[in-house]
């Protein structure tokens, strides 16, 4: 069995409002994605594939991938315009797989039992993806400001990554995608839900599984990070 990590940090990061893209700022001194990179160096995971902005590989590969002696990166591809772009450059540097994990680059909070529940959930269902229950009420409120329902929350679920897929089912869908519009999608779930039909599951991820959006973000990952440590 053979599986694979994808670790997304090819996007620009507009919330922030830094110069320094989100995924390399520092925390307690190492950049925000060094942590994502050693959760999975240090699991089962055999390969890790990095997607970062073209003019940042360099950067990633000395400043990161070799200084941390992060041996299971064995490519680092450049990212595309949208998420889902940088994803398909990363599917197509792999030759073969049974599973991919594909993770945000800016979720430094990810931990060793999170990838377990991941290959255990997607061994079983083929595609799944980390969740948290949502503690608020969900509301959907149209463009004027008012609500127009209220979905169950007992329904309602936050999503995370890492999503994992069956390596074969991943790559069919996004082969299907080129050839569609492509608007509205956000998410590797939602790749294989419209492309193909087909089912996605959710397995239990951690609310500690941040994604760093603002500079407060950073100060929460830093205590969550201390935890663990
Ligand atoms: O922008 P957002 O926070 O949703 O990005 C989630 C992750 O996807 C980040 O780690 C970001 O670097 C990555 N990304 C990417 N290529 C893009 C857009 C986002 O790799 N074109």
């Amino acid at each position: 069995m053979k599986t694979v990590g994808i670790v997304l940090a090819g996007g620009s990061g507009r919330r922030m409002g830094t110069a320094v893209e989100k995924q390399y700022l520092p925390i307690k001194g190492y950049p925000v994605l060094y942590y994502s990179l050693a959760a999975m160096q240090e699991s089962f995971l055999d390969e890790i594939i990095l997607v970062a902005g073209a003019d940042r590989i360099e950067y990633c590969r000395e400043e990161i991938v070799e200084r941390y002696h992060f041996t299971k990166v064995t490519k680092i591809v450049a990212g595309g315009a949208e998420r889902y772009d940088s994803v398909a450059n990363a599917l197509a540097a792999i030759d073969v797989a049974d599973y991919v994990f594909i993770h945000d680059g800016a979720r430094p909070c990810l931990t060793a039992e999170i990838l377990s529940r991941g290959l255990a959930c997607v061994k079983e269902m083929g595609a799944c993806v980390a969740a948290v229950r949502s503690k608020d009420t969900v509301k959907i409120v149209e463009v004027d400001g008012k609500i127009s329902y209220t979905p169950n929350r007992e329904s309602v679920w936050i999503i995370q990554t890492p999503q994992v897929f069956a390596f074969d089912l991943i790559r069919e869908a996004h082969e299907k995608m080129k050839m569609v519009d492509k608007t509205g999608i956000t998410d590797d779930a939602m790749v294989v839900e419209k492309m193909l039909g087909a089912p996605v599951y959710v397995f239990e991820g951690d609310y500690k599984n941040i994604k760093i959006t603002t500079a407060e973000d950073l100060t929460t990952a830093e205590e969550y990070l201390n935890l663990f440590a």
